[in-house]
């Protein structure tokens, strides 16, 4: 799966740069050989290719799929800042379980304080490692991949969002276990939802009642801790599992 760099019409799409290397280069491939392309609009095609460069492949769109391999709800994966190679682990998996928007922001007990005048360059390979992902699960979107300057942020767009949830170790310890199945029965097709996920260090107790006292239901995996990269990636499993299993 490829997406499209610029398309000219129906018919014609290009790729440029990385994705033109890699189809030359790498996968050496040659005119008249078919990839899968996406569009803009999430539209996917059989595309045989025309001129190949290693700096741009001009491919004609042969026949467009309706494969839908997107999930019926939109599911918003918002972390407090982990160290980058386990957000980057947390991407991967996201894309591959079908979140539409993945988020970070900078959180009370995060082990690292990410320096945020580097923000873009390191935002910029989160989107390449969600890009990839997306292909390889052949995925018709790419998910949006957002930073946000502070919790308080994501708690101030609470009306947006049909299904508000905190995974919280509070909620864990406290013996709350059984919230996530009543939680994800409210669940329904086409509904808008934002799982909200600590750092290493767990949220601060003032996080915990920022966002319950926003609306977040606070929510356990049960009681053993997961690491915090396993958190979303369990959330996720439950959700696909409600809504498509
Ligand atoms: N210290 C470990 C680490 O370095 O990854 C575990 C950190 S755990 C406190 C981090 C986050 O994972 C929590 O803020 C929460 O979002 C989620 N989490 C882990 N286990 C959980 C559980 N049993 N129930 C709910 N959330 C959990």
């Amino acid at each position: 799966y490829f997406v499209a760099d610029e398309q000219w019409s129906t018919e014609t799409v290009m790729l440029k740069g990385e994705q033109a290397h890699h189809i030359v280069r790498v996968m050496r491939m040659s005119p008249g050989d078919v990839i899968i392309c996406i569009d803009e609009g999430g539209q996917a095609a059989y595309s045989r290719l025309a001129h190949v460069h290693p700096d741009e492949v001009t491919c004609q769109v042969e026949e467009w799929l309706d494969a839908d391999t997107e999930l019926a709800i939109n599911i918003t994966v918002a972390q407090g800042d982990l160290k980058a190679d386990k957000y980057e682990w947390v991407v991967q998996k996201a894309t591959e379980m079908g979140a539409v928007t993945i988020t970070n922001f900078p959180a009370d007990h995060s082990v690292v304080k990410w320096d945020e005048r580097k923000s873009a360059k390191r935002q910029a390979r989160f989107a390449k490692i969600a890009r990839e992902a997306a292909g390889q699960s052949e995925r018709l979107h790419i998910p949006a991949i957002e930073r946000k300057e502070s919790l308080a942020s994501l708690t101030e767009e609470a009306s947006t969002y049909n299904h508000l949830w905190i995974i919280s170790e509070q909620s864990a310890r406290e013996g709350n276990h059984y919230a996530l199945a009543d939680a994800l029965g409210s669940v329904k097709a086409a509904e808008n939802i934002l799982l909200i996920f600590g750092p290493e260090g767990g949220f601060s107790e003032r996080e915990h009642l920022a966002c319950t006292r926003a609306g977040f239901v606070p929510v356990s995996l049960g009681p053993r801790i997961l690491r915090a990269e396993t958190a979303p990636v369990a959330t996720l499993a439950m959700l696909v599992y409600h809504v498509e299993l």
